[in-house]
């Protein structure tokens, strides 16, 4: 039988999604093989069974691991502009609510991205999205979400359709309109809501061009009543949509996240137990995200309190935390969370496609897409070791190599 190309290496690929707390099941194959035809996997099995299939195309990466093409479930990285001198703020013991105020914080990034071209915001996406691929990363998630007027986040999601067609890994749209309340609806929350966030979801809608709508659910942007008026449009549209919730404060986003059945509900970190609970029994994706208290300073948290829940993990990349390795992320969850490497690896791959309502991507199994990463260490173990320079010796998306590039 013919096949496109065949992989050799030790599989570890998990089979199914993660409850965090349960036994993760996974596939091992020491001397392993993953077969590709076109698009998709073929066939996954013994390097001595497969190894008999007649393929151009043979890469052997014998003692190297393979697992599913890693997925970021959440970023932020289409804006212009540059907010690193914001750290020097942070070392003098600055809050991002003080920093917003001298100027810096999300309002500066909605005046640079404003006045960005189009080809500047697609050629610096690009650039990240390149960048997240190097550490094993073929699906991306990216939010508009810093224009913040009707005009300029449609201009957002032509780019994000722009770089979804450029690029080797595949990238899903999210519109974030409603990220935060911009100078000019200062106080006038629900006008924002009615005349930019409503319109800009009519236009994602009726050009196919954002697969979520997300809402920034917190005291100061938008309450749960605005965002359940958001989410509920979104989905009366056929979007598929998910939240921002309980970061700063426990407002009640996880609950809304459970009434409404989201996809996920990100951050969460001061959701309260009950609100996590009527998510996981909703069946409702956590999406925890290491780097955010890590970027603002803030002691971790334990990942124990997301016991029940599937956990995805994403790098939450942005112009307030410029960190793109999702393999440092599974470092950060692991060595600072008290994550299992097992789940880490869970939460990249398998957990992060539903995060993302994939339902063929994340594993390595005959059928679904031939997205695979391939990394020179010995299992997930030492995966999550090597937090700074990625191992990645070889990934592909769709079939087609992304890396090397
Ligand atoms: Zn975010």
């Amino acid at each position: 039988m013919k096949v496109d190309c065949l992989v050799r290496g030790r599989v570890v690929s998990p089979l199914k999604p993660l409850t965090l707390g349960q036994k993760a099941e996974v596939l091992r194959i020491e001397d392993g093989c993953v077969a590709i035809v076109g698009e998709r996997i073929m066939d996954v099995g013994e390097w001595q069974t497969l190894k008999t299939l007649d393929a151009p195309t043979v890469l052997d990466f014998s003692g190297c691991v393979v697992t599913p093409g890693l997925i970021d479930p959440h970023t932020h990285a289409l804006f212009a502009g540059n907010r690193s001198h914001e750290l020097l703020l942070k070392l003098q013991g600055l809050g991002y609510k003080e920093i917003a105020k001298r100027g810096g914080g999300i309002r500066s990034t909605v005046k640079a991205t404003r006045q960005a071209s189009f080809e500047e915001l697609v050629h610096t996406t690009l650039k990240r999205v390149h960048a997240f691929s190097k550490s094993g990363v073929t699906t991306v998630e990216i939010k508009t979400g810093y224009a913040l007027n009707v005009e300029g986040e449609i201009t957002l999601l032509q780019a994000l359709k722009e770089v979804e067609k450029k690029s080797k890994v595949r990238v899903l749209k999210t519109l974030l309109s409603a990220h935060a309340i911009p100078e000019e609806y200062e106080g006038r929350a629900w006008d924002y809501v009615k005349h930019v966030v409503l319109k800009t979801i009519d236009y994602a809608c009726l050009n196919s061009l954002a697969q979520f709508v997300d809402v920034f659910c917190e005291p100061g942007y938008f309450d749960t009543q605005q965002a359940k008026t958001i989410l509920e449009y979104a989905l009366s549209k056929g979007l598929k949509a998910k939240m921002h919730a309980d970061e700063f404060e426990d407002s009640g986003g996880a609950k809304l996240a459970a009434e409404l059945s989201l996809v996920s509900a990100d951050h969460l970190e001061s959701a309260s137990s009950e609100g996590l609970s009527e998510m996981a029994r909703r069946g409702v994706c956590a999406v925890v995200l290491p780097f955010t208290f890590h970027c603002s300073m803030l002691p971790p948290q334990k990942i124990s309190k997301y016991a029940g829940l599937c956990v995805a993990l994403g790098t939450d990349y942005n112009p307030n935390c410029t960190m793109d390795s999702l393999t440092s992320a599974m470092n950060y969850a692991v060595y600072e969370m008290g994550m299992q490497p097992i789940e880490a690896l869970c939460a990249v791959t398998v957990n992060a496609a539903r995060a993302l309502a994939l339902e063929d991507v994340g594993v390595l199994k005959s059928g679904y897409r031939a997205d695979l990463a391939v990394f020179d260490v010995e299992d997930e173990v030492e995966l999550v070791t090597r937090g700074g320079n990625s191992p990645l010796l070889f990934s592909m998306c769709n079939g087609r190599v992304v890396c090397p590039s």
